[in-house]
């Protein structure tokens, strides 16, 4: 389990600080698929480098932390935030937005999964038993074990994708964090990335967590989703139920904008931008796009609280109506 507790961090920056993300407080449970959507530049990438602790210059955690906890193989485990990278790979892995930046271009497939193996797991075994481990493993996805001598410029886009998927869960870590596994791959690979994505997570029965822009992608297979909007959670619920009852003025013109087969009705965009995270406006920072908007909303910042079961949200009008 992934919990996010009182989360901000920002970036520190020769203008002064820019509060990147501010007050999380969710959780991510043991066997899910959990997505995380949102437009570009709304926290969400930062989000997960908080989940998988690369928290380096000029990125501030401000406030609050995660906690990775859960068990593995008969042993209970807990690490927070300052701690979670000394259990990479094995516990929790991270497959990044680009492949091939995470890959040396210089050194062999093979050596860099030998590299990513922690010293525990291959004590008593020879560099072949190891590689002989790995190979049966990519056959197993059914990847030919030949890339192992391959050069990662040798592969393309999709194929390098797979084999960072493979490096990333082959230690069968609890939980797996995923940046835009499909940006810029053609239609027909990015169904295989999410077929492979889904596929181990059932394998595993791990938890699965995947950022992405591409509403499709979450409708496909996330289990639960959070919507982020300029730094913060504002509806978070089933998958299903987001797509099908969306409560947030944001998530229900975000949804509401989407393509549906047999619909031929013109779809509009949101209107306006999102607010720049160095200066936001006070209270809630959707106001200026939203046509609910009260003084109220220009004011007070909403509290994200679960306005019917499952499902939470930060948004005034909601609130209003659980009483709140
Ligand atoms: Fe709209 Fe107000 Fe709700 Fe923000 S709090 S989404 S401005 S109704």
């Amino acid at each position: 389990m992934l919990k996010i507790e009182n989360l901000s961090a920002s970036y520190q920056t020769i203008d002064g600080d820019v509060h990147v993300i501010k007050d999380l407080d969710f959780e991510i449970k043991d066997n899910e698929i959990f997505g995380i959507a949102g437009e570009s530049g709304c926290g969400k990438t930062t989000l997960l480098k908080t989940l998988y602790d690369i928290v380096e210059f000029p990125l501030v955690i401000d406030q609050g932390r995660v906690v990775l906890s859960g068990e593995k193989n008969g042993q209970s485990f807990s690490f927070s935030s300052g701690e979670i990278r000394k259990t990479w790979w094995n516990n929790i892995s991270y497959v990044p937005q680009a492949a091939q930046s995470v890959l040396n271009p210089i050194m062999r497939l093979k050596k860099q999964f030998l590299d990513s193996i922690p010293a525990e797991d291959k004590k008593n075994e020879t560099e072949e038993q190891t590689l002989a481990r790995v190979a049966k493993y990519l056959e197993d996805l059914s990847l030919s074990p030949d890339v192992l001598e391959s050069y990662p410029f040798q592969l393309s886009g999709g194929m390098r994708q797979r084999v960072i998927i493979a490096l990333a869960t082959f230690m069968s870590p609890n939980v797996v964090l995923a940046d835009e596994p499909t940006t810029a791959l053609d239609v027909v690979v990015q169904r295989g990335i999410l077929m492979m994505l889904m596929r181990l997570q059932k394998q595993f029965k791990n938890t699965l967590v995947i950022v992405s822009h591409d509403m499709g992608v979450h409708y496909q297979i996330t289990d639960r989703m959070a919507i982020m909007y300029s730094g913060s959670i504002i509806e978070l619920g089933e998958t299903e139920g987001i797509f099908s009852d969306p409560v947030h003025p944001y998530t229900q013109m975000l949804v509401g904008s989407l393509p549906r087969v047999g619909d031929k009705s013109q779809k509009v965009g949101i209107p306006g931008r999102p607010p720049a995270l160095k200066n936001p406006p006070p209270g809630c920072r959707f106001a200026p796009r939203c046509p609910h908007a009260t003084d109220r909303c220009r004011s007070e910042v909403p509290v994200f609280r679960e306005v019917k079961p499952g499902r939470f949200a930060a948004c005034h009008l909601l609130n209003e109506e659980v009483g709140k």
